[in-house]
């Protein structure tokens, strides 16, 4: 049996990881000249910036990766103080209050909305409806003020996304759970607590571990852009745009790349697939790093960063405070913030020419940090035009079909299929390599 696999963001990777693990054969195709996809770490001058994600989460599957490539070493810890985080309210950041006491005691909630807290355990569960949205499950079970000041900025900060739009059952399955198996979502907190997890990273960044991952692979084939899938006697030939490639024949195809790279490879071969994947929704965020002397920034920084809710009005969604959080993102005399500017509520934003974004961020930082300093240190700005999947109505129709792919011995691994964030795409990755080797044992049998 024989393997082609296209795409080596994370996803793509951990597949190739594991079926080389167990010997089966297969190919690796990446159109850039290095693996990691949205992980992508830069070193420039004295500062390590992160393009996609900034950190991950530990995960007893990430935990053993780690140990596999041996990078232990490498990983860097988040400190204690980035458990805090800020929201701006009321023209100024709040803490938000991180347990359920403080959040009673605190005034960061009006008196109604600690009440509707309270009651929220008595709240009879309704019936699981597919197309709730986030915004419908936290208004019905919470209010509006939860929603608006606790819930969507988080939202904004994880899927880059609008609650009105994202599915509550698609994006926080869990929750839906709590509500229909312990009645309220809190009586589900209480009784199945989400499990604690280190927040990690690597001394130059996340990209370490895709790079690892990378070169160990025999299969690995970079700067190989796949446009064409096509079958063939019950083969997938993929074709590629390099000039010395031969096509080659796969019995099993993986494809671990964006909804809309996949569109037009498909097209020939799975026209139903590719048409569902065209609506898949992935808005633009840009990534500006901004460097400060610590010396001119009259804000404590102690914490990981700070949401801004759709209805403050502000030019970003947030920003992370990196140097809090990891130790030398930048020289100790200086501060590093990465804005996020975009996702679908900001998405007019990004549109900007880049010296507006530039300029929009700065006064931002300077006006809510108390910076002194007239420019920044350093300034640096990334475009995602297509950022993250969104899992709304649309990504539903493209989630069912590629599961019944499945018997045409094509497998998604991506994130569009089973969770966006790094822990979800390598649970993912396991689990489609788990299904070939099946598949592969059953052959042999
Ligand atoms: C700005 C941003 C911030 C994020 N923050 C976090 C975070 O803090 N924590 C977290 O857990 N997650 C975060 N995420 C999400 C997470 O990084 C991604 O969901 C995950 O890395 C996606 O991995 P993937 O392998 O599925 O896809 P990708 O990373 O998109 O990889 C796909 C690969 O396929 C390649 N490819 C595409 N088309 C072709 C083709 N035709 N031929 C060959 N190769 C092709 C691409 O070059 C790429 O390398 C963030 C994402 C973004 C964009």
């Amino acid at each position: 049996m024989r393997v082609g696999i296209i795409g080596a963001g994370i996803s793509g990777l951990v597949v190739a990881h594991q079926l080389q693990k167990a010997g089966i054969q297969h190919d690796l195709y990446e159109q850039a000249d290095f693996p990691g996809g949205n992980i992508k770490s830069v070193r420039i001058k004295n500062y390590v910036l992160e393009m996609g994600p900034n950190s991950l989460l530990l995960t007893p599957e990430i935990e053993k990766l780690i140990r596999e490539l041996k990078l232990e070493p490498e990983v860097v810890e988040a400190n204690p103080v980035s458990g805090t985080r800020y929201i701006f309210r009321d023209g100024r950041y709040r803490r938000l209050p991180d347990s359920p006491l403080k959040l009673m005691a605190d005034t960061y909630f009006h008196f109604k909305t600690k009440y509707r807290l309270l009651q929220e355990r008595f709240l009879p569960p309704k019936p699981v409806n597919p197309h709730e949205t986030i915004s419908q499950f936290f208004e019905r079970r919470f209010g509006r003020e939860v929603l608006d000041y606790a819930v969507s900025p988080f939202v904004m900060g994880i899927f880059a996304g609008d609650p009105d739009q994202l599915l509550i059952n698609k994006t926080f399955p869990k929750l839906v759970k709590y509500e229909q198996v312990y009645g309220s979502v809190q009586k589900g907190l209480l009784k199945d607590p989400p499990k604690r997890r280190k927040t990690i990273s690597f001394k130059n960044g996340l990209q370490t571990l895709p790079l690892a991952l990378g070169s160990k692979l025999l299969g690995l084939q970079t700067g190989y852009p796949v446009e064409m899938v096509t079958k063939s006697h019950g083969k997938y030939i993929i074709s590629t745009t390099s000039p010395d490639y031969v096509p080659r024949e796969y019995d099993v195809l993986v494809m671990a790349i964006p909804a809309h790279k996949a569109t037009p490879l498909l097209e020939y071969t799975f026209p139903g697939l590719a048409a569902a994947l065209r609506n898949v929704n992935y808005p633009p965020v840009a990534v500006v790093h901004t460097v400060y002397k610590k010396a001119s920034v009259g804000f404590s920084l102690k914490g990981f960063g700070a949401l801004h809710p759709k209805k403050e009005n502000l030019f970003s969604a947030g920003v992370i405070w990196n140097s809090s959080i990891f130790p030398n993102r930048c020289p100790d005399d200086e501060v590093l913030f990465t804005t996020f500017v975009g996702g679908t509520p900001f998405a007019e934003n990004t549109r900007r020419p880049r010296m507006e974004i530039l300029k929009g961020v700065h006064e931002e930082l300077k006006r809510n940090y108390q910076i002194s300093a007239e420019r920044p240190v350093y300034q640096h700005f990334y475009l995602w035009h297509q950022a993250i999947p969104q899992y709304d109505l649309y990504i539903e129709d493209a989630q069912q079909f590629a599961k019944t792919l499945e018997t045409d011995n094509v497998f998604i691994a991506a994130n569009w299929c089973s969770g966006v964030s790094i822990q979800h795409c390598v649970k993912r990755g396991l689990k489609v390599a788990k299904k070939i080797q099946e598949l592969a044992s059953a052959q042999t049998a």
